[in-house]
């Protein structure tokens, strides 16, 4: 187990689940009142520890609403204000060097991240820079003021306490910085994953024929083209298959036994073709297949396919039905067009199916174009 796995699901349960991800946020900024909170109550600095116990109780409010899946855009503003609201008041009271007002920094990510979140439309983009604007204004306008209202309390800490403060702060601000930017990056990376099978589930639908598995002709154009482009040297083959009969298989045994034949014959082509090329429904109870070899291997792959549905013990209903099939099988020639070489194969098979069905039919002298 790698160190990073359990903050790795931490955040990934956060990218699959709303309520999950702003509990999150609003749970590590609830943390860092309540350590305020003690921190202000041992400087004795009861404005900033009573306001801090209002930032939690309102932190504690925020995070019922997520649990109860309320409309977060409430949790986000007020968590807005509140840390605009606190910088100013941890400036008028102690003044600029704790660092308190860093977290309004912070803000800027937080905004734009909310704001595509929740809103709609161009409206989040104009929100979200509106509210970036308004934090970086309160941050100087906290800078002018630490310079020009001196701050009410003199706190005297020592230099070594003074700088753990400002580091506590600036570590929280940074952690919160880090842990907006890790939500926005892992949820990027679910979005882009559930994008990418979305993308196959959609390509498979627009190449694959559902009942058979075999790629459907609209894809089977895009092989042929790759076949002709890499011809050169190479030669491939055209065979088409139609299964006999099958009309009366229909007819005799239902659709869904047809159905049961089709896909059964459909593996067995596919089996045969293997790595030799590709096999798609071409139609109906039509197969076309493209073989990257020359005529014998073509006519031993078809021979094989004709041989195995011969002999298949289909059955239906607890019936044995008799299927056969019938191929037609055409070299592609140069110069010849793909139209020309499939019309070639097709007539190679209806030449089969006139003479005894069951059979493959090669280039034959009469067919050859
Ligand atoms: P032939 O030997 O001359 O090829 O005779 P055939 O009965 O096979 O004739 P034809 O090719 O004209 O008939 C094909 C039949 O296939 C017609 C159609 O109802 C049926 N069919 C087409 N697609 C499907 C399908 O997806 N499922 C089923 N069950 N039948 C289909
Ligand atoms: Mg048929
Ligand atoms: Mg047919």
């Amino acid at each position: 187990m790698n160190f990073f796995d359990p903050l790795k699901n931490i955040l990934k349960r956060g990218a699959e689940s709303e309520k999950h991800k702003y509990g999150l946020i609003i749970g590590a900024v609830t943390m860092v009142h309540i350590c305020l909170v003690v921190f202000f109550g041992v400087c004795r600095i009861f404005p900033m520890m009573f306001l801090n116990i209002g930032s939690v109780s309102l932190y504690l409010i925020c995070l019922v609403a997520i649990r109860q899946g309320r409309d977060m855009r409430g949790v986000f503003y007020s968590t807005y204000l509140e840390i605009i609201i606190h910088s100013f008041a941890a400036t008028l009271c102690i003044g600029w060097r704790f660092g308190f007002p860093q977290y309004v920094i912070a803000l800027v990510p937080f905004g734009y991240y909310m704001c595509h979140a929740l809103l709609e439309g161009r409206r989040r983009y104009t929100i979200a820079t509106l509210l970036g604007l308004i934090a970086f204004a309160s941050f100087v306008s906290c800078r002018v003021l630490s310079m020009y209202v001196g701050p009410l309390y003199q706190l005297k800490l020592p230099d070594a306490a003074e700088l753990g403060v400002y580091i506590f702060n600036t570590f929280c601000n940074f952690s919160f910085l880090f842990m907006v930017t890790a939500v926005f990056l892992v949820e990027m990376q679910t979005a882009t994953s559930q994008l990418q099978k979305q993308n196959d589930i959609l390509d498979t639908m627009a190449n694959i024929d559902p009942l058979t598995g075999l790629y459907n002709r609209r894809s089977m154009h895009h092989f042929l083209e790759s076949a002709i482009e890499s011809q050169k040297g190479s030669p491939f083959c055209l065979v088409m298959c139609d299964i006999d009969d099958f009309k009366k298989i229909n007819d005799n045994y239902g659709h869904d036994a047809g159905d049961y034949v089709l896909r059964e014959v459909a593996r067995m082509a596919q089996e045969q073709v293997g790595e030799h090329g590709h096999a798609c429904r071409w139609g109906g109870e039509e197969m076309l297949l493209i073989i990257r070899g020359d005529m014998e291997m073509a006519h031993r792959i078809a021979e094989a396919i004709r041989k195995e549905v011969s002999d298949f013990p289909f059955q239906a209903r607890g019936q044995a039905i008799h299927c056969s099939i019938t191929i037609g099988v055409a070299l592609h020639r140069g110069g010849n067009t793909i139209d020309h070489t499939i019309t070639h194969a097709d007539d190679n098979l209806y030449y089969g199916k006139r003479h005894g069905k069951n059979q493959v039919v090669a280039d034959s002298e009469l067919n050859a174009g």
